[in-house]
């Protein structure tokens, strides 16, 4: 995919820099960090940037290393071969973008092994063939190290091949900027959201397996200036999709509504 627009990206500390320099010593770069802190919106942002098209694959427990190397298809009476993202973008030089690389299979993980190290070469057993990646290929991955349960982990001696840059949320003020241009809400209220998504992510004691992301953030702000009634919105976007449980999201509402 080309991006074509230029997409807004709020920069948060030293992550441009750090991506020119990995790009300039073709080292892939490994995004760490929660659900929802812009990790994908950087990556189509540098994608702008540097003119590179962008192969992003959202890996899930299914996900293997046929998926992203490609496979034999039929097609009428023949069998024909069809690249995956990984290989078009290893070929055309452009960047892949594996988001949440821990959650696919082992074997994805050994797939890549080649490419994300000096030799930058991906082998495709099936045709026996292998290719050397253009200096313009650049292997993004992300990762969520989920400090709570319910996430998978990376290993060492993979997290060991990676630049890698720590994403988390932003300050307040940097987030009500966020929220504000993403939403065209008024500033006012953006703070006050912001303030709410401050509040709930140091109740740590909830144990909530994922906490108020920016996304979250920017979709009530969306449906308040759609014109929803602030505290539904907050409740509907914020607070439902971070728990089931009855009881923290009455505690969680009766927050809701004393701040907004
Ligand atoms: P991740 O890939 O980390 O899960 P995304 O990049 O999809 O998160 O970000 C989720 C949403 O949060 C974006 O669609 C955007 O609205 C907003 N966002 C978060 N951080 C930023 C940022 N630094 N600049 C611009 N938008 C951001």
């Amino acid at each position: 995919m080309i991006i074509k627009k230029e997409p807004f990206y709020k920069k948060i500390g030293k992550e441009i820099e750090i991506f020119e320099h990995a790009h300039l010593n073709k080292l892939p770069l490994l995004l760490k960090g929660p659900t929802g802190t812009g990790k994908s919106r950087f990556v189509e942002y540098m994608a702008f940037k540097k003119e590179k098209p962008i192969y992003t694959v959202a890996c899930h427990e299914e996900t293997s290393a046929t998926d992203l190397i490609g496979r034999y298809i039929i097609k009428g009476s023949e069998t024909v071969w069809q690249d995956g993202p990984l290989s078009k973008a290893v070929r055309e030089g452009a960047i892949i973008y594996l988001d949440e690389i821990a959650e696919a299979r082992p074997d994805v993980i050994v797939a890549v092994h080649s490419l994300t190290d000096f030799r930058r070469v991906l082998y495709i057993d099936k045709l026996g063939e292998e290719i050397t990646a253009s200096d313009d290929f650049m292997f993004i991955a992300s990762f969520n190290p989920g400090y709570q349960r319910g996430f998978k982990e990376l290993k060492p001696s993979t997290r060991q091949r990676f630049v890698s840059i720590p994403f988390d949320y932003p300050d307040p003020k940097v987030e009500t900027e966020i929220v504000c241009q993403e939403s065209s809400l008024d500033s006012n209220t953006a703070k006050k959201l912001v303030k709410i998504g401050a509040k709930i992510r140091n109740l740590t004691e909830l144990g909530l397996t994922e906490t108020v992301s920016t996304r979250l953030l920017v979709d009530a702000a969306k449906m308040i200036h759609s014109g929803l009634e602030k505290r539904l919105a907050t409740e509907v976007a914020v607070v439902e999709p971070l728990t089931d449980d009855e009881e923290t999201l009455t505690a969680l509402k009766d927050l809701v509504n004393l701040m907004i």
